[in-house]
C-alpha cells in the first residue's frame, strides 16, 4: 500500500462560533489525484487552509507525512483562489513566480540567487509563459494568470500540490492545458484540486470527495445525481454529450461514504468534460453551461 501523504481525522474548523468544517476524515495516498467538489461556502478553501496550517484546528488532527502542517510548509505548493489576488498590483509575471522561491519572509538586503532566477525561467517555460515574463500581471488573461500561480506553486518543487478553483476565469483551451499539465505533474506529486464547478474537475482525477461542511462522499470519481443533489442542496441537472467518460452507477456496498445519502438514483452515462450542471432554483448556475 502506498504511503499516506495527508491524514485528516475528525477535523473541525470554526470561524468564531460558526463551524466551517465538522468531523472531516480524509486520507490521501502519495501520488493520488483527488478532486473535491462542493457548493460555495462548503468549506473547500478552509480544508486546504487546514492542510496548509493557515487556520486553527478546533478538533481532530491534520498530518502531512506524519508531521503537523506547520512543519510541512516546504512540502506543499498552493494555488490560491484567483478572486483572492490583487490583479492590479504593479509586479511582473516573472517577479510573482520568483517570490515562490522564498523560503522565509523577505529580510533587508535579501537578493535572489541566479539559481532562483534560472528555476523561475524554467517554470515559466513549463507552463508556457516564457514569452510573457516581463508583462505586468494586470495585463494577463485569466488563463495566463492561473498558469502563473501554478508556476509559483511549483517553485520549491513540492511533493503535494493544492489548487483552489484553478480553472475559474479561464477559457476552455487554457483549462485543458492546465489539466494536461496537472496530469503530467501528478507523475511526481500528490494533487488536491477543489472547485464548486462540476465542469472544472479534470477527468484525470483518481478519486472524488464531496464537501459541504462535512464530507458527504469520498471514493471513486463517479458520482450520481443523488450525491450531487444532496451536496448542493437542490436539484442539479447532469447532462451528457458525446463519448461517455464517466458512468453514473448504483452505489455498491463497499464504496466509502459519509452521511445519510441515498445512492439509488438513476444510472446514466455522462461525459465528464462536457458535463453541464445547473439549477436556477438555488442560484447555482454555471457560466459554462450555456
Ligand atoms: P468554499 O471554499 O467551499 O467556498 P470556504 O472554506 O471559503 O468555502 O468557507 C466556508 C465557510 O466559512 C463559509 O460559510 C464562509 O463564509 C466561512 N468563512 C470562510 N473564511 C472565513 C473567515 N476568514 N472568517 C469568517 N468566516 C469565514
Amino acid at each position: 500500500m502506498s504511503k499516506l501523504a495527508i491524514e485528516i481525522h475528525n477535523l473541525a474548523v470554526y470561524y468564531g462560533q460558526t463551524p466551517a468544517l465538522t468531523n472531516v476524515c480524509l486520507e490521501v495516498a502519495e501520488g493520488d489525484y483527488l478532486g473535491i467538489i462542493g457548493p460555495n461556502g462548503g468549506g473547500k478553501s478552509t480544508l486546504l487552509k487546514a492542510i496548509l496550517g493557515l487556520v486553527p484546528v478546533a478538533e481532530g488532527s491534520v498530518r502531512i507525512y506524519g508531521q503537523s502542517p506547520s512543519h510541512s510548509r516546504a512540502l506543499i505548493g498552493y494555488v490560491p483562489q484567483f478572486a483572492a489576488m490583487d490583479k492590479n498590483f504593479p509586479i511582473t509575471l516573472f517577479e510573482v513566480v520568483l517570490t515562490g522561491r522564498l523560503r522565509k519572509r523577505l529580510t533587508p538586503f535579501f537578493r535572489y540567487s541566479s539559481q532562483d532566477k534560472d528555476i523561475t525561467y524554467e517554470l515559466l517555460a513549463r507552463v508556457g509563459l516564457a514569452d510573457l515574463a516581463n508583462r505586468q500581471i494586470a495585463e494577463l488573461s485569466g488563463g495566463e494568470f492561473q498558469k502563473m500561480l501554478l508556476a509559483r506553486a511549483l517553485a520549491l518543487n513540492p511533493k503535494i500540490l493544492l489548487l483552489d478553483e484553478p480553472t475559474a476565469n479561464v477559457d476552455a483551451v487554457s483549462r485543458d492545458q492546465i489539466f494536461s499539465l496537472l496530469a503530467e505533474l501528478n507523475k511526481d506529486m500528490t494533487i488536491i484540486l477543489v472547485t464548486h464547478d462540476l465542469l472544472a474537475i479534470s477527468s484525470e482525477v483518481h478519486r472524488l470527495a464531496c464537501l459541504n461542511g462535512k464530507l458527504v462522499y469520498h471514493g471513486e470519481p463517479e458520482i450520481n445525481e443523488d450525491i450531487v443533489n444532496s451536496l448542493y442542496g437542490c436539484p442539479v441537472d447532469l447532462i451528457a454529450h458525446g463519448v461517455p467518460h464517466r458512468v453514473l452507477r448504483e452505489h455498491k456496498e463497499h464504496d466509502q461514504h459519509f452521511g445519510p445519502i441515498s445512492y439509488q438514483g438513476n444510472i446514466e452515462h455522462i461525459k465528464h468534460n462536457e458535463l453541464q450542471s445547473y439549477s436556477s432554483e438555488c442560484g447555482y448556475r454555471e457560466e459554462k453551461a450555456e
